[in-house]
């Protein structure tokens, strides 16, 4: 990370905990005047533990008093519940999601047809799009950006013009748009998302996974350039999403049995919409095909009768 960005968090007050591809990046705020000790995106469960003892560290041993989520994907609040049951913390994700979580409905949460494991967690309040949130010694713009996720919501700081993207912009990659999976409208979205950014013109960006960084032109080519080639052909994003969730349940379990992995594929609702997106009548084969192709690409091992993710680089 460049000694441009350091000065930069250290005049917002926040710490970028850069985390990994099964964890989003935590970015924590020390309380300041009124506005209280927060952690925005909360990693995975499998990595609570960790998460906890980076918290204690980045906040000096003070408590942490509120929680923030761009999103309810696993790997963004998986620590909810376990920092709500350290602390004493306000708890406030998307407006758009917060039906959802008060009935804890997986459905809607894609916990369910994802496959993902996600402790249940309390919900005291909701981030509005269109509204400020005092985060620091400034005020952040809250904006709705839907298309990796309908309800997601980046956190902007005009007078830095930094921005906290969540899912929304990573440097090199662009992450899956779930709603093309279930053959609801999500290109259209993110295409809506990118165009909102380049007009933000951030300094600086904080993506959920990978560093800060600052060629945000180059970033939104990239991006523009990966979402046109999957407008053109939505089954490349399909084949795509299909090899990037895989990754993700091994990145969860470490380790599983060949043969329990393919069972699991074809009773993965999302799964099965991606084998019928594809045109792939035999299922079985599908998800042996899937477990081959990242096999022979090096991305997962095999061991004996069991399969591993290899490092991400
Ligand atoms: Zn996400």
């Amino acid at each position: 990370m460049s000694g441009g960005f350091a000065a930069t968090a250290a005049a917002l007050g926040l710490q970028v905990l850069q985390r990994d591809w099964l964890s989003a990046n935590q970015t924590v705020f020390a309380a300041c005047g009124d506005a209280p000790s927060t952690v925005v995106d909360t990693g995975h469960a499998r990595h609570a533990e960790h998460t906890l003892a980076l918290l204690e560290h980045a906040l000096g041993g003070a408590a942490l008093q509120q929680v923030l989520n761009t999103h309810l994907h696993s790997d963004h609040c998986g620590g909810n519940a376990a920092l709500q049951a350290r602390w004493r913390v306000q708890t406030r994700v998307p407006a758009a999601s917060h039906a959802a979580v008060v009935q804890w409905d997986e459905d809607r949460l894609s916990y369910r047809p994802s496959g993902q494991h996600c402790p249940r967690f309390a919900v005291d309040g909701v981030l509005v799009p269109g509204s400020r949130v005092r985060l620091g010694p400034t005020d952040w713009q809250v904006l709705a950006a839907p298309g990796h996720d309908p309800d997601a919501i980046l956190l902007f700081e005009p007078q830095s013009r930094t921005l906290i993207a969540g899912d929304a912009l990573w440097q090199n990659r662009l992450a899956v748009i779930f709603p093309e999976l279930v053959e609801a409208s999500g290109f259209a979205e993110t295409r809506a998302t990118l165009e909102l950014i380049e007009r933000l013109a951030p300094r600086w960006v904080i993506p959920g996974h990978g560093e800060p960084f600052e060629d945000v032109a180059e970033a939104l080519a990239g991006s523009r350039g990966r979402l046109s080639a999957f407008e053109a052909d939505p089954r490349r994003h399909a084949r795509h999403a299909a090899r990037a969730l895989l990754m993700f349940h091994l990145m969860e379990l470490g380790a599983v049995d060949a043969t329990e992995l393919q069972r699991w594929i074809v009773q993965t609702p999302l799964f099965v919409a991606m084998a019928r997106q594809l045109g792939a009548n035999d299922l079985s084969r599908w998800a042996l095909d899937l477990i081959e192709g990242l096999v022979g690409d090096g991305l997962v091992r095999r061991v004996g009768t069991r399969l591993q993710p290899m490092p991400s680089p």
